[in-house]
């Protein structure tokens, strides 16, 4: 068979993968989506922050969201570590920065089944649902080799596969990878008190134990447990489990019920070397995997798509290689200080509430009590946290590429 020629094959049909042939399609370029089913369902729900709220909503992608999210007006942090420097219980609410809310937390399945629906609206994107088998780089274009024999060639391969990357592989980038001994349970909940649109972290010696607010007396919960824990808490039945997220949440929502679909995730963090390189840019977790507190994986990944669609974009409306050098080093440059200093705000923090070390569980008491107590400290963390400074793409804040 004869390899087809398009300028972007995008490899991976999660929500990266997804948003990333959106932000090129739109903007004029002949795209592939190529992705195989997942192997299984996935019942996580999403919090994604005003930022890339905003870019779903330019995409025209959010108004297939929108009656499935609820907002995060308030996010909670509450100390149950029970240890003996514990810090103050610290409230961020939206509106003192300017916002209705910070942003809206979706369960993955109504996420995808949006994007799938744009995407599917398209006509300069093809959606071809396979595996790719390789990836083979040269130095004008790259061939994708599908499992049912068909062969594509492009300019700019977008490797959204996931943690287990062969498009990473493929561009020849190695990862640094690091394992904790932690496992995140997760599962939605249905609970007889109001959220209020608050989302609450308990921090815990094994780690956060997060409610984040689902539309009406709803919410998810990722419970970041000790392996063997996790291992006790997923043997119970729905009753016994229910009776323990309650007593772990102090009943803030009152009477919980589990609903089906729970999930165990172990926390991992990983980062791509680069995230561009032989025709290649790495998007989401194929290019960074970072442990789920304080919502930050996903909404990185948004911002990788966004950031290479801006850049492909750009490149073909100037007449230039769309997958070329200059595109995949500015690629790679924008995206490096973003995921880096994320992935390691989040590595610190865990790192604290795991420690038996009394200076730094004084250290992180004080810090929370800083951020309570000086308001300038507390709003420029919300600012940053839902917007950062050093990475907007356009998308982020609205506009369309
Ligand atoms: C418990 C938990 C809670 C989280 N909560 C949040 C949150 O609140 N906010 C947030 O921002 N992030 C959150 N995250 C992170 C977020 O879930 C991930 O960042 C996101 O799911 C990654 O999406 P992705 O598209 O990069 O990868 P994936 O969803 O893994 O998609 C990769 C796709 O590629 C396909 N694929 C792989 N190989 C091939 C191949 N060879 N050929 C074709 N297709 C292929 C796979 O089938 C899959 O569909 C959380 C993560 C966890 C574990």
């Amino acid at each position: 068979m004869p390899d087809k020629n398009v300028s972007a094959i995008v490899i991976g049909g999660g929500p990266a993968g997804l948003t990333a042939a959106i932000a090129l399609a739109a903007g004029g370029i002949e795209t592939v989506l190529v992705g195989k089913r997942p192997a299984a369902a996935d019942n996580r729900t999403t919090a994604l922050l005003a930022g890339s709220v905003s870019a779903l909503t330019a995409l025209g992608v959010w108004e297939h969201c929108a009656d499935n999210a609820a907002p995060l007006r308030v996010m909670r942090i509450v100390d149950d570590t029970g240890r003996l420097w514990r810090a103050p219980e610290v409230k961020f609410e939206a509106q003192e920065i300017g916002l209705e809310a910070f942003g809206h937390n979706i369960e993955n399945r109504h996420l995808v089944a949006a994007l799938e629906r744009r995407a599917r609206g398209l006509s300069s994107l093809r959606i071809v649902e396979d595996e790719v088998l390789a990836v083979t780089p040269r130095e004008r274009a790259a061939t994708v080799a599908l499992k049912s024999g068909e062969s594509l060639t492009a300019q700019l391969i977008v490797g959204a596969d996931g943690r287990r990357s062969l498009c990473r592989d493929a561009a020849g980038i190695g990862i640094d990878a690091q394992d904790y001994p932690q496992v995140a349970l997760t599962v939605c909940l249905k609970h007889s008190r109001p959220h209020r649109d608050t989302s609450t972290e308990f921090h815990t010696p094994s780690g956060p134990f997060t409610l984040v607010p689902l539309p009406g007396n709803r919410s998810s919960l990722v419970w970041v447990l000790e392996p063997a824990d996790a291992d006790v808490l997923a043997a119970l039945d729905d009753a016994e489990l229910a009776g323990e997220i309650e007593r772990a949440s102090h009943s803030i929502l009152g009477k919980i019920e589990v609903e089906r679909g729970r999930g165990q995730f172990p926390l991992t963090r990983a980062n791509a070397r680069r995230f561009a390189a032989n025709r290649i840019a790495l998007v989401g977790e194929a290019a960074h995997v970072i442990p789920p507190i304080g919502a930050q994986g996903l909404n990185l990944g948004l911002r990788d798509a966004a950031t290479i669609g801006e850049l492909a974009v750009a490149a073909q409306r100037g007449g230039r290689d769309i997958g070329g050098i200059n595109v995949l080093v500015a690629y790679d440059r924008l995206r490096r200080s973003d995921v880096g200093s994320r992935s390691l705000a989040v590595d610190l923090l865990n790192r604290t509430l795991l420690t038996d070390f009394l200076p730094v569980q004084g250290a992180r008491g004080l810090g929370l009590y800083l951020i309570d107590r000086i308001g300038p400290l507390r709003r420029a963390l919300m600012r940053e946290g839902v917007a950062p400074k050093s990475s907007q793409p356009k998308l982020m804040r609205g506009e369309t590429i």
